[in-house]
């Protein structure tokens, strides 16, 4: 029988992240000894005053569709949120809720992207980018990194990919999966490239902003010149380890959040009402109330280090933000380990999984095939066991 499936979705992968996390799942319920170190999910309870709230929002009846682009009183408090946290000046028109970040960038790109528009992407880059703007039929134009250069792009790369199709360009820092960090000065270099192309959109992916381990997080929207070509994402699934929650939103220019508006009033109503007024209490608190999470983030980092190094031919950089390390494992190419080929990131990943039972993915499915991704957000005890288990098989 004939293909029914769309054309488009015939181009479309499933999620790497994802499955890779399903199949350490499926081992476990099988009875394998699986310790789970792909998916980017903190292991931490939400915060007890967020719990609170939403237990409070159920009990005050907050049952009902809510308006499309999220409760007026949540997007007064994530303007407040934007300047208290990133300087930004927006105004509640200028936000819209999504159900995760994840449906937040969808929203924009579906309101941006026509059929073969291009959208530039720096490579390494987070999974679903490339996904989602192939969803809508336009062309990723990928900017390779290297790690000698923390994986960041410079403004020649950024200026050398821009052509007249140009539309949009997506980048995430802190970074999932390099765990680079942009400083205040790379960025305003790139803004000075943007500032010469005032029709190219920036969709700036700043769902990590708050793990970061040495300088502060800064935003690409506070240079005013681009203000009016950024669309500013965030959410509460990292910060607040409240990933099945589903709440994540954007600060943009105001015709991109009504088209935002428009799209979500279409296909989803409204993000969950009990999660919004949660998010209220999340986002009026002030950061300091998350740092115990930060904290126990850095010092797992920095056991990630120690052991990492530990591991023969594992190249690596520090990651300055988010949770995750992603070294490079190319050495291990076209060698044969415990009477298996190794030709590529894809088997090496296979390969930990199968023989020592540590889920990590591969770095393919970040557009760089030489590496690795090994989330940290696990506990310390896990983390040694895997860092253990792997060095046992290689060493
Ligand atoms: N952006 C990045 C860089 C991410 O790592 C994630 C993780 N899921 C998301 C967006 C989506 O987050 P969520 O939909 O859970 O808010
Ligand atoms: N962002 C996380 C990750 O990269 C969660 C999974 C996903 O949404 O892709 O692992």
């Amino acid at each position: 029988m004939k293909n029914r499936l769309s054309y488009r979705l015939q181009n479309i992968s499933f999620s790497q992240t994802i499955a890779m996390s399903s199949k350490a799942r499926e081992l476990k319920n099988k009875g394998h000894d699986v310790i789970n170190l792909s998916l980017g999910e903190p292991d931490f309870y939400p915060p007890n005053f967020v719990l609170s709230a939403a237990k409070k929002a159920i009990d005050e009846g907050y049952h009902y569709y809510t308006p499309v682009s999220g409760y007026l009183e949540l997007k007064k408090v994530i303007c407040e949120k934007f300047h208290r946290d990133n300087h930004l000046k927006y105004n509640p028109y200028q936000i819209v809720v999504s159900t995760g970040a994840k449906q937040a960038i969808m929203n924009v790109l579906l309101s941006l992207l026509n059929r073969d528009d291009e959208v530039i992407i720096p490579a390494p880059y987070w999974v679903s980018y490339l996904q989602m703007v192939k969803i809508c039929e336009s062309n990723p134009v990928i900017i390779p990194t290297v790690m000698k250069n923390n994986f960041k792009i410079n403004p020649e790369q950024l200026e050398k990919a821009i052509t007249s199709k140009t539309k949009l360009f997506i980048f995430s820092t802190p970074c999932n999966p390099t765990g680079s960090v942009y400083s205040y000065d790379e960025l305003k270099n790139l803004a000075e490239v943007f500032k010469k192309y005032p029709e190219i959109m920036i969709l700036s992916d700043e769902i990590y902003e708050h793990i970061c381990y040495s300088e502060k997080h800064t935003s690409i929207a506070i240079f005013p010149n681009i203000y009016h070509q950024v669309i500013t994402v965030n959410g509460l699934s990292k910060a607040f380890s409240m990933t099945g929650w589903r709440i994540g939103y954007i600060g943009a220019p105001k015709w991109i959040a009504e088209s935002c508006d428009k799209i979500q009033g279409q296909m989803t109503s409204c993000a969950n009402s009990i999660a919004q007024i949660a998010a209220i209490t999340a986002l009026s608190s002030h950061p300091s109330k998350i740092e115990y999470m930060i904290k126990e983030f850095k010092k797992r980092r920095n056991l990630v280090l120690d052991m990492i190094k530990e591991i023969d031919g594992f190249q690596f950089y520090q990651p300055n933000g988010a949770f995750y390390i992603f070294p490079k494992v190319s050495n291990f190419f076209g060698q044969k380990l415990h009477g298996k080929m190794i030709k590529n990131s894809d088997e090496f990943s296979e390969f930990l999984l199968e023989q020592s039972k540590v889920a990590t993915v591969s770095g393919s499915a970040f557009g760089n095939n030489e590496c690795l991704r090994i989330s940290y957000a696990s506990s310390e005890e896990k983390i040694i066991e895997a860092f253990t288990r792997i060095k046992k098989i290689l060493n």
